[in-house]
């Protein structure tokens, strides 16, 4: 089960050894010692504005052509 949560990390990151993941985003390594990918979440989330629960490549377009209604 953890495995599924912790795999989306690793879109992002590539672990060199044991206790270090390679940021692909940037040239910053984290430590993940004992497999603990918080940091790795903590890093993309504040670097790379990354949420672990959205997808990077899906961006909500907020701003919506077309759909300007406007009473003037
Ligand atoms: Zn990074």
């Amino acid at each position: 089960m953890e495995r599924t949560r912790t795999a989306k990390v690793w879109k992002n990151l590539k672990k060199i050894n044991e206790s270090t993941a390679q940021c692909l985003l940037c040239p910053k390594k984290i430590s993940c010692k004992g497999s603990n990918t918080s940091g790795l979440d903590r890093h993309l989330q504040r670097v790379h504005n990354i949420s672990r629960n959205q997808p990077p490549e899906e961006s909500t377009s907020v701003t919506q052509p077309g759909t300007s209604c406007e009473p003037e």
